[in-house]
C-alpha cells in the first residue's frame, strides 16, 4: 500500500534536529523561529527538476544532498551560519526506496552544518525538490556581491572544475559511480561554509560559483560597477583533473564548470597575505587576479591579453 502523505511526513521528515530557537517544527500550520537580536535573516530557495538539474538515476541520497547543497552555498556566499531549512517535494510517487535514501542525503548534510528541517510541503506530480534555507547574519557583516574596489585581491578556493568534469563524464556516460572522484565532487559537493563565516568582516565582496568561475566573475563585476583583471595562469588546476584531462581542457573546466560551490571573493590589498597564508579548514584559497577601474574581466595570461572567445570556448559562453 502507498504511503499516505502524513505517514511519509512523519516517517522520513520528522527528525528533531535539537535547535533551542526552532520554537514549533514540522506539524503545525508553520513553524516558529527565533532570529537572535540584532541579526537579519538570510534566506535562500532553490529548485531542482528531474532531468534538468539531477539526472533521472541519480542516486537519491545524491538528490537529498544536491537540493540542500545549493542552497547553504548561496548562505555561505552571504557569510550566514545556516539553522534552518523547509522542502517542499513534488514526487510521481510514494517509493520508499527512494524517499529513505533522498532522506538519508538531506539529513547527513543538515546534521553536519547543524540546520533543522522546519517545515515543507509535498505534492504529487513530477520529481521537483525545492528547499527555502535560512540562516542569520549581522547585516553590516554580510557578503555581497556589489562591494569590490579597485585594488582588491581577487581569490577562489578550493578546485573550481571537479564538478563539472565529474557532470561531463555521467552525461557522456564515461563514468557512473559513486567510486569516481570527480563524479562524487559533483554529486556531493560541500557548501563552504566554514570559509564564507571566515571571510565576515574581512572580504569585500563575495559570491558562490554556480555557473562557472568566468561567468560568475562577470555578475560580480557588474554588481560591483567595476572591472577585474583574471590571470589564467593562476588558476588553481587540481591533481585529479590534471591527470584526467589536457591543460586546455582543465582551463575549460575551470573557467566555465558549475556545480562546486566555490567561493570567489575580494579582499582589500593589505589584507590578502594573511588569508592566504591562513584559510579556515582544509580548503586552500587561491589568488587568481586583481579588480580594476573599468567595466567587465579582461583576461591575461603571464601579463598578456587573451581574447578567450578565440580560444575555442564558444560554445560554452
Ligand atoms: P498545511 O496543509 O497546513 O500546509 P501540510 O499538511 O502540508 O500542512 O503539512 C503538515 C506539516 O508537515 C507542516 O508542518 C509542514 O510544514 C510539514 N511538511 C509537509 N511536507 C513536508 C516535507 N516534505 N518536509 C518537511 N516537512 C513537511
Ligand atoms: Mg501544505
Amino acid at each position: 500500500m502507498p504511503l499516505g502523505e502524513f505517514d511519509l511526513i512523519e516517517r522520513y521528515f520528522s527528525r528533531p534536529s535539537g535547535r533551542r530557537d526552532v520554537l514549533l517544527g514540522v506539524g503545525d500550520d508553520a513553524a516558529l523561529l527565533e532570529v537572535p537580536p540584532g541579526r537579519a535573516l538570510v534566506a535562500a530557495v532553490d529548485t531542482l527538476v528531474e532531468g534538468r538539474h539531477f539526472l533521472p538515476d541519480a542516486p537519491p541520497d545524491s538528490v537529498g544532498h544536491q537540493a540542500l547543497a545549493v542552497n547553504l552555498s548561496d548562505l555561505a556566499a552571504m557569510g550566514a551560519d545556516p539553522a534552518w531549512a523547509l522542502l517542499s517535494l513534488s514526487l510521481p510517487e510514494s517509493d520508499e526506496a527512494w524517499l529513505r535514501s533522498f532522506a538519508a542525503g538531506l539529513y547527513a548534510l543538515a546534521e553536519r552544518h547543524g540546520v533543522a528541517l522546519v517545515g515543507g510541503d509535498t505534492v504529487r506530480g513530477p520529481r521537483v525538490v525545492t528547499i527555502t534555507a535560512l540562516g542569520c547574519v549581522e547585516p553590516a557583516l554580510a557578503l555581497r556581491r556589489d562591494g569590490a574596489k579597485a585594488g582588491d585581491v581577487l581569490f577562489v578556493s578550493g578546485w573550481p572544475g571537479e564538478a563539472g568534469a565529474g557532470l561531463e563524464a555521467l552525461r557522456s556516460g564515461a563514468m557512473r559511480g559513486d567510486d569516481d572522484a570527480l563524479v562524487r565532487r559533483y554529486r556531493y559537493a560541500e557548501p563552504r561554509l566554514e570559509l564564507g563565516r571566515a571571510l565576515r568582516g574581512r572580504a569585500s565582496a563575495a559570491m558562490d560559483v554556480s555557473d562557472g568561475l568566468l561567468g560568475d566573475l562577470q555578475k560580480l563585476c557588474k554588481a560591483s560597477g567595476i572591472g577585474a583583471r583574471l590571470d589564467l595562469e593562476r588558476l588553481p588546476v587540481s591533481a585529479e583533473l590534471a591527470r584526467r584531462h589536457s591543460r586546455t581542457e582543465c582551463e575549460r573546466l575551470v573557467l566555465f564548470g558549475g556545480d562546486d560551490y566555490e567561493l570567489l571573493f575580494t579582499v582589500p590589498a593589505e589584507r590578502a597575505a594573511a588569508l592566504e597564508a591562513g584559510a579556515p579548514g582544509a580548503l586552500p584559497v587561491h589568488r587568481i587576479g586583481v579588480i580594476e577601474a573599468g567595466a567587465g574581466v579582461r583576461c591575461e595570461r603571464d601579463g598578456r591579453v587573451e581574447d578567450l572567445r578565440g580560444a575555442g570556448y564558444d560554445h560554452f559562453a
